[in-house]
């Protein structure tokens, strides 16, 4: 069943509003339900009751604040099955890796409400002359979470906990596509004890909602996940009154796949890696550099394991690929496909829309691809597998660093001496060997270059909602 639709401010929801958007299923294009969109004045009261919470919420003992977290953890962990299917209906990734994306937004919960107790005053000198210095963390404020709609839970729950953790308060704009399994999440911390005006839910045209209230005094951080051109604006505007950003933004991940690589797992671990969530995946691989010596038996390998995604409606037991999220999405992969084949590339598989209802792009390989086509230089995001062929490590490592993105990497050698190499000369964010991405709750995760600004995961997070106030004392 899908959720009930509506803002959540000063503690109570609002269902009805003059302006608002549909919620579409992007597996049949069915409206789900009517999401209402928060007026100036919503927005103004959700700024005075998040002050209200952020002064309460910093002058809570951090074992409730902590205890508070957990309970979240909890209590989602026994809505897994209903919340798996909220975000399935609303973002069409299958039902497995919806309840996965609800573990690892779990564990994130726990790792957050440990460390909230931890986050204490502490002395950095003490010397001779008497001097006493003491840090002492200071929650920054109210601050404004601004989520994509690729992991509807997950980048809401690796914002609002580390945020909690320091002692703020929240104002939560979350992807208005994927609306309702945010909704649940706010439900889910009003029931653990969560005072009221700590987290404040909003919806309704992005840029205005953000331009207001970046142009607010009393929010102090923006936390934002989605594209590099919006990333870019946001911290524009933040910067007019020097407000501090978070910015997780996208990526084009090289892997490279060495002459000496476990080819077997390396295709078993890529392939998984690549078409989940329909390879709307900031993190995904999307340029595919093989060793010229492996490169047919490579192709061929990847080509038998696509041949056996299944897709179709994610909340149907078999399907392993549902439909991409948004038509966006469909035309940018359409756009992608015909520019490639314009410059001569080859399609080995898929290539195509899947079905003319709903928003399915086919799962696709594709090779000889030009330097300067548009899948080479713009995010693909999607269900695309690029292969390009190399023969030179420099080389590869050169073009791998080609791209203004800097956000996963991924490297599949036996050679020691070039997996240090590689780990040493690729610049990204993280650089994975014989693996993918491991995103744990306790691992700090940022991009460089244009793929961010600052670090979600770990305890870098909660570090990043606080100012360290050094209280100097003779
Ligand atoms: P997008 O930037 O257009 O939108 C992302 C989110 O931001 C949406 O919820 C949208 O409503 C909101 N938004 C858009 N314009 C806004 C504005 N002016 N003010 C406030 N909010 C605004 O991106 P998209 O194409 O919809 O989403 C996919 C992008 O997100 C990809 O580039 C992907 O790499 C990126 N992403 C990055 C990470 C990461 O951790 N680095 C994780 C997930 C997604």
């Amino acid at each position: 069943m899908y959720t009930k639709l509506g803002l959540f401010i000063g503690g109570k929801w609002i269902y009805e509003a003059k302006k608002g958007e549909d919620v579409l299923n992007p597996f049949d294009e069915s409206v789900l339900g009517r999401l209402p969109h928060a007026t100036e004045g919503d927005l103004n009261d959700a700024v005075k009751s998040a002050e209200k919470g952020f002064d309460e919420w910093r002058n809570t003992d951090p074992e409730i604040r902590s205890r508070v977290i957990l309970r979240a953890a909890d209590i989602l962990s026994e809505r897994i099955s209903v919340i798996s299917e909220v975000m399935t209906l609303e973002q069409g990734k299958p039902l497995a890796e919806s309840a996965g994306e609800i573990n690892q937004s779990i564990a994130i919960l726990k790792f957050n409400g440990e460390n909230a107790k931890l986050i204490k005053d502490k002395v950095v000198a003490d010397r001779d002359n008497g001097l006493k210095t003491l840090i002492k963390p200071q929650p920054l404020g109210v601050c404004l979470c601004l989520t994509a709609w690729n992991f509807p839970i997950a980048l809401v729950i690796r914002k609002i906990a580390p945020a909690l953790a320091a002692g703020c308060s929240v104002i939560i704009k979350p992807s208005e596509e994927t609306p309702g399994t945010a909704i649940e999440v706010i439900k889910i911390f009003q029931e653990a004890g969560l005072p009221k005006d700590v987290i404040n839910l909003v919806f309704g045209v992005p840029h205005e909602i953000s331009d207001y209230l970046l142009s607010r005094d009393e929010v102090k951080k923006v936390s934002f996940t989605g594209s590099v051109p919006v990333g870019k604006l946001l911290a524009k505007k933040a910067a007019e009154s020097l407000k501090r950003c978070t910015l997780e933004l996208g990526g084009h991940s090289p892997a490279i796949i060495a002459e000496d690589a476990d080819i077997e797992t390396t295709l078993d671990t890529l392939t998984g890696f690549k078409f989940r969530n329909a390879g709307q995946v900031c993190i995904a691989p999307s340029r595919f550099y093989v060793h010229e010596k492996i490169y047919d038996k490579v192709r061929d390998g990847f080509l038998n394991r696509i041949k056996n995604i299944t897709l179709g409606n994610g909340l149907n037991d078999g399907i392993s690929m549902g439909p991409l999220s948004n038509s966006r999405r469909v035309d940018a992969m359409k756009d992608f496909i015909d520019d490639a084949v314009k410059n001569g590339s080859n399609i080995i598989y898929g290539g195509s829309r899947y079905q003319d209802k709903g928003y399915f792009w086919e799962p696709t390989l594709i090779e000889n691809i030009h330097e300067g086509s548009k899948m080479m230089t713009q995010e693909i995001f999607g269900p695309i597998l690029a292969l390009f062929k190399f023969n030179d490590y420099d080389d590869v490592i050169e073009k791998a660093n080609s791209l203004n993105y800097g956000l996963a990497s991924y490297v599949y050698t036996t050679s020691e001496v070039l997996q240090e190499k590689m780990a040493k000369e690729i610049v990204a964010g993280g650089v994975s060997i014989n693996t993918a991405s491991p995103m744990h709750p306790e691992i700090p995760y940022g991009g460089i270059k244009e793929s961010g600004i600052g670090y979600e995961g770990g305890i870098d997070a909660i570090y990043s909602y606080i100012h360290k106030k050094n209280i100097n004392i003779i």
